[in-house]
């Protein structure tokens, strides 16, 4: 195999941008800093091999992460995309530059941070959730690795995307199951069930809060069932420094109950942070920049009821009880839930059905599409919000025969199905 060519210092990417040293690596990417030759201006870039994104099924995350930096491109706590650049075998992300590294080095130089450091960058991360959260994209990976730090030691929140691979191996190796790194992510995310992710990005915020002022973590991940086990007993301490304004604040955002926890929202309510805002030295008006603009370029999915998420759950499959009919629905129908964007679902799944010859015609309403293939199978497929930022997606294929050789209906294969739909799946119900 060829060896691949490392960029060095002082090479020039497509004639653009002169490399100057590697920023950092995350699991798919390397960011270099690199200098502008149009304006002299410093940027940083995040350069990925496609074949690894093609071979670890992650093609559609980089669009989702590109797709999300572009929507989220005026936010001043947000690393800007200023252009996406592509070769035949590499993808160019080039940001804005985030001179003052990571939040958590600067925690680990500084040590711990004095409450009114602290709650000025507490200020800015939930701004710019806030505002991530109002276009439609949950971060579900913040934790200081991502927050960088400007020239002007203001936060920039980086890295949309990757973050939300179900399965993200850490720099130690270890395998992560579900999104997040487990001493940030909230605990319904590991438990595989369909979850809002506004309050998973909440409870992200409650630690960093911790980590923060304490300069160390609430839980220790080292061991993951003990971690589970601190977190649903709230069994953690605060140092004796944390005022009693900011233990109100995080033990409310570490309730392990996303029903009961405090919303984003509601914490820019509370006289702590409100004096934290008047203490930060760059204002930012929640109002002038929470102003959602039209992010999907189809229609919005319908909101299921209680009764439709009841009947659809795996646990009280109903058609079980009509067994016949319950057998005809089990080769037919597959449903899933998915964190992707509606759009990115509907897409795939009209990319895999297109190869199997047929052909869609998206749906007026309810953001879902149908199509019809060979030997008369209409494939339908309906697309569901759950929870915000969680989708429900149910295909059924009808007509057409059911071959038990090669598992076919209506010549679609369920399982390769699931192969070519790889990340877009949460999970399979
Ligand atoms: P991954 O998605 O693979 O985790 P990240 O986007 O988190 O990649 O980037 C990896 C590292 O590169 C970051 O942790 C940070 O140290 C550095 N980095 C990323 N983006 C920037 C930026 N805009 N400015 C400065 N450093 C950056
Ligand atoms: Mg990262």
């Amino acid at each position: 195999m060829a060896k691949r060519k490392e960029i060095q210092p002082a090479d020039v990417l497509l004639g653009k941008y002169e490399i100057r040293r590697l920023l950092g690596r995350g699991t798919f990417a390397k960011v270099y800093e690199a200098r502008s030759l149009a304006d002299n201006s410093t940027v940083a870039i995040k350069i990925l091999n496609k074949p690894d994104l093609i071979s670890n099924n992650i093609a559609t995350r980089i669009l989702d992460e590109v797709s999300a930096m572009r929507r989220l491109n005026d936010h001043p706590n947000i690393v800007k995309l200023h252009e996406v650049l592509a070769t035949r075998s590499k993808i160019y992300l080039v940001m804005e530059y985030a001179s003052g590294g990571e939040l958590l080095s600067y925690l680990a130089r500084r040590g711990r941070l004095p409450e009114p450091t602290a709650a000025r960058y507490f200020h800015q991360i939930l701004s710019a959730l806030r505002f991530c959260h109002a276009h439609g994209v949950v971060h579900r990976d913040v934790k200081p690795q991502n927050l960088l730090l400007d020239c002007n030691g203001n936060i920039k929140i980086s890295d949309f995307g990757l973050s939300a691979l179900p399965e993200h191996r850490r720099e130690d190796g270890l395998l992560v199951t579900a999104c997040g790194t487990p001493a940030y992510a909230a605990p319904e995310i590991t438990r595989r069930r369909p979850y809002d992710g506004a309050r998973a990005d909440a409870w992200s915020c409650g630690v960093i809060l911790y980590v923060l002022l304490a300069g160390y973590l609430p839980f220790d991940d080292s061991n993951l069932t003990e971690m589970y086990r601190r977190i649903h007993r709230r069994d953690y301490r605060f140092p004796s420094w944390f005022s009693p304004a900011a233990k109100r604040i995080i033990s409310r955002l570490l309730d392990p109950n996303p029903e009961t926890r405090i919303t984003i929202d509601a914490v820019t309510e509370l006289s702590w942070f409100r004096r934290a805002n008047s203490l930060g030295d760059s204002l930012i008006h929640f109002s002038d920049v929470l102003q959602p603009e039209a992010v999907m370029p189809m229609p919005a999915p319908r909101a299921f009821n209680a009764f439709d998420i009841i009947s659809q759950s795996a646990g009280l499959d109903l058609s079980r009880l009509f067994d016949e009919e319950g057998k005809g629905r089990r080769e037919r129908e597959r449903r899933f839930t998915s964190t992707a964007t509606p759009e990115a679902v509907v897409g795939r799944i009209e990319e895999v059905g297109r190869k199997l010859g047929f052909v869609f015609e998206r749906r007026k309403e309810g953001g879902g599409t149908k199509g019809g293939g060979r030997w008369g199978a209409v494939m339908t497929v309906e697309v569901g919000v759950v929870a915000p930022a969680m989708l429900l997606v149910m295909m059924k294929v009808e007509g057409g025969s059911w071959k038990e050789e090669g598992k076919r209906v209506g010549g679609v294969c369920w399982e390769e199905l699931k192969t070519e739909l790889g990340d877009l799946v949460y999970a399979w119900h």
